[in-house]
């Protein structure tokens, strides 16, 4: 299992996510990327548990901010 993690208040909304990942990343309400499926937390970051990175790596890897983390969720 893995986490999926995006920083979104400081995602700068260039879309490069959603051009490698488009089955995992979409656009928001407020304009800026979000994780399909993942879940708004207090501190504003959105987290997705899955058993399958997959693309979300080229992304993670692309993000010119670097605010798209993969952790190994317990
Ligand atoms: S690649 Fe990073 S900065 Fe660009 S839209 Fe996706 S999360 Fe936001």
């Amino acid at each position: 299992m893995f986490k999926i993690i995006q920083d979104h208040e400081n995602c700068i909304s260039c879309g490069t996510c959603l051009a490698l990942c488009p089955a995992h990343w979409q656009w928001a309400q407020d304009g800026k990327a979000m994780p399909t499926g993942g879940i708004k937390k207090e501190n504003g970051h959105y987290e997705l548990e899955t058993e399958d990175v997959g693309c979300s790596q080229e992304a993670a890897d692309a993000c010119p901010v670097q605010i798209i983390k993969i952790e190994e969720a317990k």
